[in-house]
């Protein structure tokens, strides 16, 4: 896959200082303009201004006005539902300007943000804006003495602060708005300083879709700034989080004050698991993809293997094969498969994970560095490691670096699970075996969100997806996505 010619060369959001969205309107907002970088480069790529709290006050406001009038609320659930589809029908006319926005932001190829992550996030506006119609409570029969009516509702929360990290920016900040809106919540969404610019491009849109003024406000900013005031202000019913674990824990105190409702999607360290009878023709493209796909930089990567003894070296072999097939570059350039790291922080961060991997015992198969060229690169990686209690083992590292054990037949299903299960994260796992009832044990014992078995990939807007333990609180996506964003309210009538 090319660029297609359809792929407007630049921008406009490129050119001047991103505004602020805020009540339906673009506005300068009255904190500092920073860089905003392209990885691949390391040049600056555009201009953005910083949401001071004044600006998320205003954006807070407006959105309380918005939910409290009900000029969303209380819309009909079918004309919520319409106006959803036509912004869907709006971000898919601007599918190419969007997915080049993202691959020069994050650095990731453009085919790959055009045709699966973007389309992946208008996948989930559609999806959910079905739900606008489709939400409601239920009648309960009652045990009382005496005739009653019961029944329960589902009601919008109110509004909604969205935090969204810089790994896959567009689709995650769908996974919020489209269930916030679907439910009748007004939102503030507050993309990565790192990432802001699709954030703003689809607000834009979700204005020209006549969504309420109001109802959809965005303020790139910093997160000790903007994301803090956003989680503290008195206006706001819910906070929905996607980021690093220790964000999370911290948001988490900083609503204990008010008890703000709060939805926490945080990182992972999940387990692949490769039996001898798997179909390796699958499994070794599988685990690769697991791990390289975004540069490592997502949440659900599989970034432990654990592969039996009797095909370890053709699995690893096989992985190691890939990995250095695989083209690094610009996200932009044609035939690109592998894009850089999103910052030189998070590049540096790896390295050093690296280096505590290689102190503990590891051995690099291969990778390992970062490769002699500008951009924020890193080498897809494979080492070899004994040692459980090593960072590299415990810890989340979000780069292209997978660690690597073997099990063996002496090993039962409970002795893989609790290899697999040795860490502090659950959100996902991956299982390649043809034997099924292996298959269907383990994916009972394992401690994640997620279980695929015999491939990588699951991603639905259907399917509930969170994590267990240390990965968070709550599931997005599927009908559970959309409840997060109601309160159930139950109500009794005495009849006789
Ligand atoms: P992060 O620091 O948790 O940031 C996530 C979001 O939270 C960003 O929008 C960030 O804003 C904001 N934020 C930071 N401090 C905040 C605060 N005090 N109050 C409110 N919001 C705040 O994550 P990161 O720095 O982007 O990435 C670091 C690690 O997070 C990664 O290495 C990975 O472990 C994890 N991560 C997980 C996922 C996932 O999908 N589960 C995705 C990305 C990252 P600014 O960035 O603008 O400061
Ligand atoms: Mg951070």
């Amino acid at each position: 896959m090319t660029l297609t010619s359809t792929a407007p060369v630049r921008p406009a959001l490129l050119d001047a200082p991103l505004p602020l969205l805020i009540d339906g309107r673009e506005v300068a907002g009255s904190g500092a303009v920073i860089d905003v970088m392209n990885p691949s480069t390391g040049e600056v790529l555009a201009r953005a201004t910083s949401a001071t709290v004044e600006d998320v006050d205003a954006a807070v406001a407006a959105a309380r006005t918005a939910f409290d009038d009900g000029r969303w609320s209380k819309l009909a659930p079918a004309r919520r539902a319409a106006l959803m589809q036509r912004w869907a029908d709006l971000l898919e006319e601007n599918i190419e300007e969007i997915a080049l926005l993202e691959s020069l932001n994050c650095g990731k190829p453009f085919p790959i943000a055009r045709d699966f992550e973007i389309r992946q996030g208008i996948e989930i506006l559609r999806y959910q804006s079905g739900w606008a119609t489709k939400l409601n409570g239920e009648t309960r029969d009652m045990s009382l003495p005496g005739t009653w009516h019961a029944y329960t509702r589902r009601q919008a929360i109110g509004v909604a602060g969205l935090i969204v990290p810089w790994n896959v920016p567009f689709t995650l900040a769908m996974s919020k708005l489209a269930p916030a809106l679907a439910a009748g919540c007004t939102t503030v969404l507050k993309p990565a300083e790192l990432t802001p610019l699709t954030a703003v491009r689809l607000g834009q849109l979700a204005v020209e879709a006549g969504i309420p003024a109001g109802v959809v406000n965005i303020i790139p900013g910093p997160g000790s700034v903007a994301g803090q005031r956003l989680a503290e202000h008195p206006d706001v019913d819910k906070i929905s989080f996607t980021g690093s674990t220790a964000v999370g824990q911290h948001l988490l105190r900083t609503v204990s004050h008010d008890l703000k409702r709060i939805s926490l999607e945080l990182g992972g360290k999940s387990p692949v698991v490769i039996y001898p009878d798997a179909d390796l023709s699958i499994a070794i493209p599988g685990a690769a993809q697991a791990i390289f796909a975004n540069s490592g930089q997502v949440c659900a990567a599989g970034s432990r293997l654990y592969v039996h003894r009797d095909v370890a070296d053709e699995v690893v072999a096989g992985i190691k094969k890939i990995a250095e097939s695989m083209q690094l570059g610009a996200g932009t350039e044609p035939g690109t498969q592998m894009g850089p790291l999103v910052s030189s922080v998070q590049r540096d961060k790896v390295l050093d994970y690296l280096a505590q991997g290689v102190a503990a015992g590891g051995t690099i198969v291969t990778g390992g560095a970062a490769p002699e060229r500008e951009g924020y690169f890193i080498q897809p990686t494979v080492m070899l490691i004994e040692d459980p209690q090593a960072s590299v083992v415990k810890e989340e590292i979000f780069g292209p670096v997978l660690v690597a054990q073997t099990f063996g037949d002496e090993d039962s299903i409970e002795d893989v699970l609790a290899l697999a299960n040795d860490n502090e994260y659950g959100l996902n796992s991956l299982v390649f075996t043809r034997d099924i009832s292996r298959a269907l044990l383990l994916a009972e014992g394992l401690q994640a969100g997620n279980v695929r078995i015999n491939t990588p990939a699951g991603m639905d807007p259907a399917l509930p997806f969170g994590g267990y333990g240390m990965s968070g609180w709550g599931r997005e996506n599927g009908r559970e996505g959309v409840e997060a964003y109601t309160e159930l309210k139950t109500v009794t009538i005495k009849l006789g």
